[in-house]
């Protein structure tokens, strides 16, 4: 067993790190208030690899590992969970799916110039506006065939990076009759006549990350944009949410890693009672728990990406990441802005939108009572 970052993992993590102080910590605040995307810092991304990650090299991508995949995700996240969240969409939602199924023509054509950062992102639309959780029950999108085309119709909801994609893979409900197996991923080009993206979300947090509603009207695409084999769109869904429920737990790390230092640095300054309010020990023991917590939920995230880089099973760790980390953030958060008094509740301190940031954490691919689910399965099995 070790526990030791290898030479070029760390490497990796210094190198993102000086990337998201200098170009995304700076801009976080602004991103936020004026609800834009950071393409600036996104556009620097691509030479970094930063939009490849994990694709192979065969592709266009760096091909790191999945444990150094998360470290960025988790340093981007630390600098801008705006930019984080987008990055690891189209990162963990697009890319990954689009290598683990795509065909050798769909990688060339539709994942070589994402993964280049060639252009525009990705995005995944699973979510619709009766459909979150249950998935396999609730998903109306239908998707027709059509001599050589599929035509696509209904809407979708909730999908990050849409209106600044170039591609979404959309899962559709191609044969009610067949259940589970009557669903697909299908490759639709977000210019494709007949998908209307609706505008940006007004949200609590994460205002710099557009998400979007979609809506299909006899949107015709080519029958080759199915995304692997015909009827296992359900389970390639659940695959790649297996993978990128690791990059929310990364980012939700990043987040609580962002609001710890802040209220590290805050204690040592603010006197009350005449000394430091880093010298009480009720601040003290909020610290401690933080830097605790922390450290075991990027534990159990580096874990689940190391299975996963193994090509191990990693259903029920992925979850236990996500679930952990998001609720980790969610208590280090809350308690950043307590240590900061007052102050916390201002738009002045990071710490005020990094708490609004990372509520999504415990909803956003997959609540936490849906990890809790997952988990309860693998337990009971
Ligand atoms: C900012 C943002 C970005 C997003 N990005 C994307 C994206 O890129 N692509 C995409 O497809 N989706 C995206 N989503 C959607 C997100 O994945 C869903 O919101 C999430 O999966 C929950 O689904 P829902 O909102 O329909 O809630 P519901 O499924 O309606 O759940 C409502 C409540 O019931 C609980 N619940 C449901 N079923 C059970 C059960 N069996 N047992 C116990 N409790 C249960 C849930 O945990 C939750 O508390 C995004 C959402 C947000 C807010």
């Amino acid at each position: 067993m070790d526990f030791q970052l290898t030479e070029e993992q760390q490497m990796f993590r210094e190198a993102v790190r000086a990337f998201a102080e200098k170009e995304l910590k700076p801009r976080a605040r602004y991103v936020d208030e004026h609800a834009e995307f950071n393409w600036e810092a996104v556009r620097k991304m691509g030479p970094l690899g930063l939009l490849g990650l994990t694709t192979p090299e065969e592709y266009g991508g760096p091909g790191v590992d999945a444990v150094s995949a998360t470290i960025a995700i988790e340093e981007i996240g630390r600098g801008c969970g705006s930019t984080g969240l987008a990055v690891a969409a189209h990162n963990g939602l697009c890319c990954a799916p689009l290598a683990r199924f795509g065909t050798h023509e769909q990688k060339e054509r539709w994942l070589r110039p994402l993964a280049t950062g060639q252009g525009r992102l990705g995005a995944l639309a699973l979510t619709e506006p009766g459909a979150g959780s249950d998935l396999s029950g609730g998903v109306q999108t239908r998707a027709i065939r059509d001599g050589s085309s599929w035509v696509l119709n209904g809407s979708k909801m909730w999908c990050t990076n849409a209106s600044i994609a170039d591609v979404i893979i959309v899962l559709c409900r191609t044969r009610p009759e067949a259940g589970t197996r009557g669903l697909n991923l299908i490759i639709v080009p977000a210019d494709t006549p007949g998908l209307t993206i609706g505008p940006n979300e007004k949200k609590m947090g994460l205002r710099g990350s557009p998400t979007n509603a979609l809506t299909f009207e006899d949107c015709r695409v080519p029958y080759e944009n199915l995304l692997g084999e015909e009827g296992h769109g359900l389970q390639q869904a659940l695959i790649t949410l297996d993978g990128s429920r690791i990059g929310i737990a990364a980012l939700a790390i990043g987040l609580a890693q962002a609001a710890f230092e802040e209220a590290v640095n805050y204690a040592k300054e603010r006197h009350t009672f005449g000394v430091p309010i880093a010298q009480h020990q009720a601040i003290q023991w909020m610290l401690a728990d933080a830097a605790t917590e922390i450290e075991a939920a990027r534990l159990l995230t580096y874990r689940a990406a190391w299975l996963m880089g193994q090509g191990r099973p990693h259903t029920q760790e992925a979850a236990m990441a996500k679930l952990f980390a998001s609720e980790v953030a969610e208590r280090v958060c809350f308690h950043a802005i307590q240590i900061h008094g007052g102050y916390g509740y201002s738009a002045e301190f990071p710490v005020e939108r990094i708490y609004r940031d990372q509520r999504l954490m415990t909803i956003g691919e997959g609540t936490s009572e849906i990890q809790r689910l997952v988990i309860a399965r693998h337990v009971l099995k």
